[in-house]
């Protein structure tokens, strides 16, 4: 249902809330001719403070219906409870998705798989709001073992307290993740809701196509400024249509020879510096494995707090010399950090000293 044949990304778009007809059937009116495949809108949001505007709820179920006979598009809402899936499913919404503070909470998702028992409409699952792969999994399950066949996963990005450029910080890690683990799982990019402004989403939509993704969910509003939730995301259709137009859809592999023997050799190489990585944080262990003895000679902590300053400081501008991220150099020298850690308490706390 979400992956389609020619390869083109499954693009789902429309306003984060219905607010009134008008506002529906004018973007609805706009996305129609650009070929969306599924309108979206919210109508039961979930806000983080109370007193934020929350949905019309079943009030703008019908508009939903007459956008469809109007344009003929097929319509998405959130549901995030049995009765918002019966609501639903009676006024014909086409898919259904569980937002990202639903799928948190595997008593929410159990009873809209309940709900769903029998139905078979097509699903959509958002990551839940922590980067925790195996509660998004657990709910993908709960939702398939209701009967639902026609599943997918959006990727909306994950809270975190430091804020970065993002609203909600990728993790592109986890979404790989998923999909080397249930390869036939189509996956769609929200990239509104990662980026949480209207600047980075020809980027986030970009990558998400050179990983692979199956399609985007958008977030589209005749006047953004004026929405009634998440405005500063929220683009135009004139400005959707550019966006989309601007994406680059690549191949998945070629049968150019050339291109694979030169892939080969590349790759080739980075196998070897791979190897020669691994060789060298072997030595880096046993070297922390001797500083763990004589630490423990001398009864000295593990963990030195200046030492480990200088060595990310020293990090972070060697780094920059090497046009390589400070992000990335924090994460690498944490990953042997921790590493080296365990190593030297092998030797210091579990008496395995030689
Ligand atoms: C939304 O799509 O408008 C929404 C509330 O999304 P999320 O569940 O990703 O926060
Ligand atoms: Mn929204």
């Amino acid at each position: 249902m979400f992956k389609k044949f020619d390869n083109t990304p499954f693009l789902i778009a429309g306003p984060c809330s219905a607010e009134t007809p008008e506002q529906l059937l004018e973007i609805a009116r706009q996305l129609a001719p650009q070929g969306i495949d599924l309108f979206r809108a919210g109508i039961w949001k979930p806000r983080t403070r109370p007193g934020a505007f929350e949905g019309l709820g079943a009030k703008a179920l019908p508009w939903l219906r007459e956008i469809k006979a109007e344009t003929g598009l097929k319509t998405t809402i959130e549901v995030a409870n049995g009765n918002q899936v019966y609501e639903a499913l009676k006024f014909g919404v086409d898919v259904l998705w569980v937002g990202a503070r639903s799928t948190v909470n595997p008593f929410s998702v159990q009873e809209i798989a309940d709900a769903l028992q029998g139905v078979d409409v097509p699903v959509l699952v958002k990551n839940p709001v922590n980067p925790e792969l195996e509660l998004w999994i657990g709910a993908l399950e709960r939702i398939a073992k209701a009967g639902v066949t026609r599943l997918g996963a959006v990727h909306r990005g994950f809270s975190t307290y430091s804020k970065s450029k993002f609203r909600n910080a990728p993790y592109w890690e986890l979404p790989i993740e998923l999909k080397r683990r249930l390869p036939d799982l189509p996956m769609i990019c929200d990239n509104s809701h990662i980026c949480g402004n209207r600047e980075d989403l020809a980027e986030i939509a970009q990558q998400a196509l050179d990983l692979q993704y199956d399609g985007l969910m958008t977030e589209v509003h005749c006047c953004p400024d004026e929405a009634w939730s998440d405005a500063k995301q929220q683009v135009t259709p004139f400005r959707y249509n550019e966006i989309i137009q601007s994406l680059i859809v690549r191949r998945e592999s070629t049968d150019d020879t050339v291109f694979s023997d030169n892939l080969e050799q590349i790759r080739h190489k980075i196998d070897e510096i791979d190897l020669e990585m691994l060789n060298l944080m072997a030595r880096r262990m046993r070297l922390a494995e001797d500083i763990g003895r004589i630490k423990r000679k001398n009864n000295i902590t593990i963990l030195q707090t200046a030492r480990w300053n200088e060595i990310l400081e020293r990090g972070f501008a060697q780094a920059r010399e090497r046009q390589l991220s400070e992000d990335f150099v924090e994460k690498f020298l944490n990953a042997v950090h921790q590493e080296s850690i365990a190593h030297q308490r092998q030797v210091m706390d579990k008496n395995l000293v030689a």
